[in-house]
């Protein structure tokens, strides 16, 4: 293991040791990408159980994606936590952990047979767009579900939302009384139905705990240590749950990154985190400088981006310190058309591929989920396996449905079988009778559907074997059980394969390449946050999010038109100024506003830090903006004061971030 005979802390520098071995009781790791925050924590709860503080049944850790959960808890069996004879810790996403506990409490609570997680969120939100006069084309319904979901995620109840939203200046996508009629009758509809949504789920389960103290006293006693990983995207909901587990108790440890908060705009807020050690003033907090996962290249592209930042959080002003031997400079590219750049990013992956980089270690991400399909075109053509997060669900792929029923008939034709040992050797044969082979399909065979095909066989394979790793006596029935729970927490296993994600579904990951596509003005940032400064913040911390996801590559693209010959419409982002190089060739390409490179800006010296040309002659003396704050540290204070104003200005929402990613 790991461990290596040292203990939890072997490998780790002293700030994150001192977080590791910080007592019980609350401890907050304020720290930039890269630092290790995920890994300490980690190593946190390894020494909490391995020093016998607490046991491993007890700990809930919270990450942010399905993913990132399924990571922490293969990460804690190699650390010989949750092994054999030992309770698994529990490692889940808030939504994965809350629906668990409401289905547990819930003959006590509520009785009667469970109601559904609800499929066709839109559908619903349709009937009541109809009822109010709400208008219903698809964009106005997704915009209104989402509307829907950030008054969920922010504690707004249908008959406080006129209120909240006029309160918050918010974008809103119809009058608010209307917003507010809608939201009423989709909880109506969706009550009446006996359904919930994934915002139910914290919110359920939040109240069953607030509400049944036998409830309640059961959870304490069961679970006494809680960790969350990402605390700077913690909604107000997410948080009200939190606060429903602890129970007045302190046992928290929390990690975060504020200049990686990308969901605000959904309801998240970073003063959870910054205000954390003032919430607990006995708290151990720790800083971390040092980040392990990029090479120093990529940590100074990382440091141009969020030094160009504004309204810049508490811990920003530390500049990521690179500890990898140095790699390649990033690369940027300027093509003609996003067909031409996607070819390229699918021909760079394939010599990285032959140059011996697993297609697992390779990350395609882009800023709206409709930009994967060039992608997937282009890898397909390539031959070379993908896998889409947020893209079509894992459960709902036609070979997955297959291979379930072929397992559920085989646990009904051989109960015995099926109750009895070598669970894995029973779900094999059956994936095997479905085309699961040792080997991907060759040729011609293993390319595109086929190859997905595979790979989803592969993946159902993978999560019987870890469900038998960690409850060995597990059987088909459980695995049922197991695929059914995950199905409906929207909980896919991993397939292997090149990563085609959005920023947002990328957080906390990291790739040895990584390939961050589409970066024009328009797109990142995206469209509607022009002309809204803390819209256009966000967006640069979502670039932050995709810079700091590679530890070895990272390729800068954008196309300057959308087909190919097309008109040349577009002009490179805003946020690459000061990023590339002079003396790259696509630095001599002239661009307009965001004055990078030689041909810049007709010869007006431009901000250095907004790349708009420079406003007046104060401006022109600081070679940036007048009005942008000051490198000087900002107190703590100071940098939330900038984040609340944030979350009081007018924000739309965009309706296309995919939010079962985050669960
Ligand atoms: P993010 O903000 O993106 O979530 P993070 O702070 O959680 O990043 P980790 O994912 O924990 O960072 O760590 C980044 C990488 O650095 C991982 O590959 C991790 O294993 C490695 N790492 C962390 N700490 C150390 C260390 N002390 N020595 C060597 N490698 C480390
Ligand atoms: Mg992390």
């Amino acid at each position: 293991g790991e461990l290596g005979g040292r203990g939890a802390t072997a490998g780790l520098d002293p700030e994150q040791t001192q977080a590791v071995l910080a007592p019980r009781g609350p401890v907050c790791v304020l720290a930039g990408a890269g630092t290790g925050k995920t890994r300490t924590i980690t190593r946190r709860i390894a020494h909490l159980v391995a020093a016998g503080h607490v046991a491993s049944g007890q700990v809930l850790a919270v990450t942010f994606t399905a993913r990132a959960a399924g990571e922490m808890r293969t990460r804690l069996r190699e650390l010989g936590v949750g092994g054999p004879g030992q309770p698994p810790v529990q490692a889940r996403t808030f939504h994965a952990a809350a629906l668990r506990q409401l289905r547990y409490f819930w003959p006590r609570v509520v009785g009667g047979p469970p109601w559904e997680v609800l499929e066709g969120k839109l559908r619903l939100v349709g009937q009541a767009a109809q009822r109010a006069g709400a208008p219903t084309t698809r964009e106005s319904l997704r915009d209104l579900a989402s509307e829907i979901e950030w008054a969920k995620a922010s504690l707004v109840p249908a008959s406080d939302y006129a209120a909240a939203a006029g309160r918050t200046a918010r974008d809103v996508p119809a009058p608010v009384e209307q917003v507010a009629a809608v939201y009423e009758t989709y909880e109506t509809l969706k009550n009446r139905a006996e359904q919930l949504d994934f915002d139910d789920l914290l919110l359920h389960t939040a109240a069953a705990l607030e509400e049944h103290p036998e409830v309640a006293h059961e959870f304490h006693e069961r679970y006494r240590c809680f960790v969350v990983d990402e605390f700077q995207d913690v909604t107000p909901a997410q948080h009200r749950l939190l606060s429903a587990w602890l129970g007045g108790r302190d046992d928290l440890t929390v990690v975060g990154d504020a200049n990686q908060t990308i969901y605000s705009f959904a309801g998240a807020s970073p003063s959870y985190l910054l205000e954390f050690p003032r919430v607990f003033p006995e708290a151990t907090v720790v800083r971390l400088v040092r980040d392990y996962r990029s090479t120093p290249q990529v940590v100074a592209a990382a440091n141009t981006v969020i030094g160009a930042a504004r309204g810049r959080a508490a811990g920003s002003r530390l500049r990521l310190e690179g500890q990898r031997p140095p790699g390649p400079a990033p690369d940027f590219a300027e093509h003609d058309d996003e067909p031409a750049e996607a070819a390229a990013v699918a021909t760079a992956i394939r010599e990285l591929v032959d140059d011996g980089v697993p297609p697992a270690e390779i990350a395609v991400l882009y800023r709206v989920n409709a930009q994967s399909e060039i992608y997937e075109t282009a890898l397909g053509d390539a031959g070379i396996a993908y896998q889409v997060r947020g893209g079509e669900r894992f459960f709902q792929r036609t070979e997955v449905r297959t291979a379930v029923a072929a397992l559920r008939t085989a646990a009904a034709r051989a109960p015995e079988e099926a109750r009895g040992a070598g669970m894995v050797s029973l779900v094999r044969a059956v994936l095997g009778e479905q085309g699961l082979t040792d080997e991907p399909p060759a040729g011609a065979a293993g390319q595109g559907a086929a190859r997905q095909r595979w790979e989803s066989l592969r993946a159902l394979a993978e999560l019987a074997e870890e469900l038998v790793a960690s409850v060995p006596e597990a059987d088909l029935g459980a695995f049922l059980a197991e695929l059914t729970t995950r199905a409906q927490a929207q909980h896919p296993p991993t397939v292997q394969g090149v990563t085609l994600a959005s920023l947002h579904a990328a957080k906390g990951l990291e790739w040895d390449a990584v390939f961050l596509v589409g970066l024009t003005d328009g797109t990142l940032p995206i469209q509607h946050a022009d002309g809204d400064d803390d819209a256009v913040e966000e967006e640069r911390r979502l670039f932050y999010v995709g810079v700091t996801r590679a530890r070895v590559h990272l390729r800068i693209s954008w196309a300057l038109s959308r087909n190919a010959g097309g008109r040349r419409s577009r002009r490179r982002s805003r946020f690459l100024y000061g990023l590339v190089p002079d003396d790259h060739p696509a630095a001599r390409v002239p661009t307009g506003r965001d004055g990078g490179g030689a041909g810049g800006s007709k010869g007006k010296p431009a901000c250095r830090l907004c790349g708009k040309p420079l406003p007046d002659a104060a401006s022109a003396k600081l070679g940036r903006c007048s009005t942008h704050p000051s490198d000087v540290d900002e107190s703590l204070l100071e940098a939330l004061k900038a984040w609340r104003s944030t979350e009081a200005k007018a924000r739309s929402v965009p309706a296309y971030v995919v939010f079962t990613d985050a669960t």
